[in-house]
């Protein structure tokens, strides 16, 4: 299909719209659906000052908030504080929410937003007043009925309660529900911030499953020891697995015999880093992808395994923690590898699996038990797993490949259903 010169056409935009160009052309997608699909319905770009802690300077920032399908409901999609923030990076972000929403049948679309900031640079307050800003920027695109954001690299609990006040006050009363990933104090939900671990610690127990692999001793790798990868990495120490790598923006840790969980954690806490951790192998972030291990869990960003290293990757099971952190023509080669990609629409989809719950749960002002929440996650990721493993095994193709099948075929049904206004 010729497109046009767009402005969000970066790689990764790219990357979003090759993984949906091959899957429209195999369910033999509308072609007046396709073309919508491929391009976010709405998208705003915001510049934006806000005064540094010396009250003297006063620095100009870029923000960004993309809906990509107003169809389904609400949209919903993380608030990402990054130097590599960009429209195409978010517009990606955004198409990839559509599908892992209609994937776990979530009545929401996808949306993404940023700011092009490198968080560390800057001062709690300061964080603070580019939030509130950020926020009120995009006052309009948000609320509970209408789109509802949530932490993703870079923001926090913390981030989120910014602008849940922010919003608040100019609607003069208490919206919780207007983003989710919140602290329990103001309307969050008990296990939201593991369930994106936790979704996919379960992808991890479910392709075990089918592989007939053991959990149980099984070597795990994982890339990023933030919300997600920290929690992965908790989560498969307490099934018996042993983690032998983790790492973090500066660089990683091995050992074959198995980290010490609890002491990595305290280390990790108190020092910020991995540097100096005595009695193991230093390593970097590429050299920790190609360890030899059972379960290799990319939970940072996006873009690591590439046509350069998929064919070094050793691992068995490749669950995506991160979005997007494989390309299309690493997915090709691991496929001949005959490795087990869990594609991060499926994977990480615990993350937004209990921002529902918690978007729910403020709508009703009826707050669910911890063991409530995590029962349903794993109840709703364990159908969705099966269901597109499936498909994928009936159809001789690759989960993704699946996934996408079905993420967008329902997308597509919906469309087709509500038709073209006027
Ligand atoms: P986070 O900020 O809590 O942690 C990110 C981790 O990755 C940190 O350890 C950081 O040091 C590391 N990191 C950052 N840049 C890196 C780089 N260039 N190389 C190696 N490591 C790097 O973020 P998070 O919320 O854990 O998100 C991680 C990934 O998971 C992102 O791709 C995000 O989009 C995705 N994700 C998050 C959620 C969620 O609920 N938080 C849900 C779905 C997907």
């Amino acid at each position: 299909m010729a497109t046009p010169k767009l402005e969000w056409d970066t790689t990764m935009y790219r990357l979003a719209v090759a993984q949906l160009d091959k899957t429209a052309a195999l369910i033999e997608l509308d072609d007046n659906i396709w073309e919508r699909l491929r391009t976010p319905q709405r998208a705003l770009v915001v510049s934006f000052p806000f005064r540094r802690d010396n009250y003297v300077e006063v620095d100009t920032v870029f923000g960004y908030r993309v809906q990509h399908l107003l169809t389904m409901g609400p949209t919903k999609g993380g608030i990402r504080y990054d130097v590599g923030v960009d429209l195409g990076e978010t517009t990606a972000l955004a198409m990839w929410m559509t599908w892992k929403c209609a994937i776990m049948g979530l009545p929401f679309g996808g949306a993404k937003g940023g700011v092009r900031i490198d968080p560390r640079g800057f001062s709690e307050q300061e964080l603070q007043r580019i939030t509130r800003r950020y926020t009120s920027e995009i006052i309009d695109m948000i609320g509970p009925d209408r789109d509802i954001p949530a932490p993703d690299l870079g923001t926090n609990e913390q981030t989120m309660s910014w602008i849940m006040d922010t919003y608040s006050q100019q609607k003069g009363h208490a919206v919780p529900g207007v983003v989710t990933g919140k602290p329990i104090e103001i309307g969050g939900s008990l296990g939201r911030r593991e369930a994106t671990g936790r979704g996919v610690v379960t992808c991890v127990v479910e392709s075990c499953r089918q592989l007939g692999l053991a959990i149980d001793g099984a070597r795990v790798a994982v890339q990023g020891y933030g919300q997600v990868g920290g929690t992965a990495a908790k989560l498969a120490g307490e099934l018996g697995a042993r983690v032998v790598a983790v790492s973090d923006l500066h660089g990683g840790i091995h050992d074959p015999g198995g980290l010490d969980l609890g002491k990595v954690e305290a280390w990790h806490r108190e020092h910020g880093s991995f540097r100096d951790y005595p009695g193991v192998d230093h390593v970097t972030n590429g050299e920790l992808l190609e360890l030899p291990c059972e379960i290799l869990i990319p939970a940072a960003i996006q873009n690591q395994i590439t046509h350069e290293n998929a064919d070094r990757i050793r691992c068995r099971i490749l669950a995506e923690g991160a979005n997007g952190p494989t390309t299309l023509e690493a997915d090709e080669i691991l496929w001949k590898k005959g490795v087990h990609v869990v594609p991060d629409i499926l994977a990480n989809a615990g993350g937004v699996t209990v921002s529902y719950f918690e978007w729910v749960q403020d709508a009703q002002q009826f707050f669910w038990t911890e063991e409530e929440v995590n029962g349903r996650l794993i109840q709703i990721m364990q159908r969705a797993y099966q269901d597109i493993a499936g498909l994928a095994g009936s159809r001789g193709i690759d989960l993704r490949t699946a996934a996408m099948m079905r993420g967008v075929r329902r997308v597509a049904e919906a469309k087709r259903r509500r038709g073209v206004f006027p």
